[in-house]
């Protein structure tokens, strides 16, 4: 099933500059985010959302991977508990298996709410969420596929974890008038982190050393610009410099630009300050906007519209090239 998908959209990516290049299928990436959005806005106790997860995991097992749930909750911004399900593959080889992983990494779920969007009734409707969530998830689909192939082949050099946190936009909506509290945005990565740090703090498990991670989010738009955010410049510069790095070799230097921009509140956050993993955001974020973020974030808007195959073949192949 999953290795039979054919490129019929690879026409429409522009072919930069370098000459052999990760190998990366955006059509493919494009039709795991068609597939996400099918099951509707995969809004955390909602049918939708359960269908995907059950067919996240159903993918990742189907290229190979070892997959695990890891279920538990947190508060939400009303302090009512939310229950998270974040989806884990494992990939190595019995070659592989005792190096530091990489930890590829993306949000699976959407925001219940368009708070950005104008109209006071518009902003009742769920976010679709194809760039605010499908598009990273997709793309790692996408490299879930690829893994399965070199693991195939035996050019599988490095082990990989690919994390889907849930419950990451579930943050305080722009019109809740109570109080505010802390920590809201970002549960699984959260719950991922701490789990994590406690593991370490007990002695810590061998076989779950990364050298480092990446973040996607947001990363399908046909104008999309990757700035260096700065918690991951703070935490992993070294990694930040290596992925932009290797984006200008590629020909992908426009789009990851140099320019610095904010800190951003994301799951890489907690990925580095609490369980001390150095992580990589590649978010688009646009100093041009108001809000930072492009006109159709966390609105209505948020739809295929905004899905670009060139972009997902720069972003898979910049991954690609870390692997
Ligand atoms: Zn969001």
């Amino acid at each position: 099933m999953v290795a039979g998908i054919v490129c019929l959209l690879a026409s429409c990516a522009k072919k930069p500059v370098k000459e052999t290049r990760p190998a990366f299928c955006a059509d493919s990436a494009y039709s795991y985010i068609e597939k996400q959005m099918a099951f509707g806005p995969r809004v955390p106790n909602s049918a939708a959302h359960m269908q995907c997860a059950v067919w996240l995991i159903e993918q990742l097992r189907a290229c190979g991977a070892t997959v695990e749930l890891q279920k538990g909750q947190l508060p939400d911004y009303r302090n009512n508990p939310q229950q998270i399900f974040n989806i884990i593959g494992h990939f190595s080889t019995p070659e592989t298996a005792g190096r530091p992983r990489i930890l590829l990494t993306a949000h699976y779920d959407t925001r219940p709410w368009c708070d950005e969007e104008e109209q006071y009734e518009d902003r009742q409707y769920n976010v679709p969420g194809a760039n605010d969530g499908a598009s990273g998830v997709g793309v790692l689909l996408e490299v879930a596929r690829q893994l399965g192939n070199k693991i195939a082949d035996s050019t599988f050099k490095t082990p990989v974890d690919i994390v889907f946190f849930d419950c990451e936009d579930m943050g305080t909506p722009q019109f809740y008038t109570g109080q505010e509290r802390e920590n809201t945005w970002c549960l699984g990565s959260q719950l991922w982190a701490a789990n994590y740090a406690n593991i370490q703090s007990a002695g810590g498990n061998l076989a779950q050393q990364y050298q480092y991670g990446i973040l996607l989010d947001m990363v399908g738009a046909p104008d999309a610009f990757f700035p260096k955010e700065m918690y991951s410049t703070q935490y992993a510069s070294n990694y930040q410099q290596q992925i932009w790095r290797a984006a200008e070799q590629l020909g992908y230097g426009a789009m990851f630009s140099n320019q610095q921009c904010y800190p951003i509140t994301d799951d890489h956050y907690y990925v580095n300050a609490v369980a001390g993993i150095p992580c990589v955001d590649i978010i688009h974020y646009d100093v041009r906007n108001a809000t930072g973020f492009p006109s159709w974030w966390h609105t209505r808007q948020d739809d295929m519209e905004n899905i670009c195959p060139t972009t997902l073949q720069a972003v898979g192949e910049v991954v690609m090239s870390q692997l």
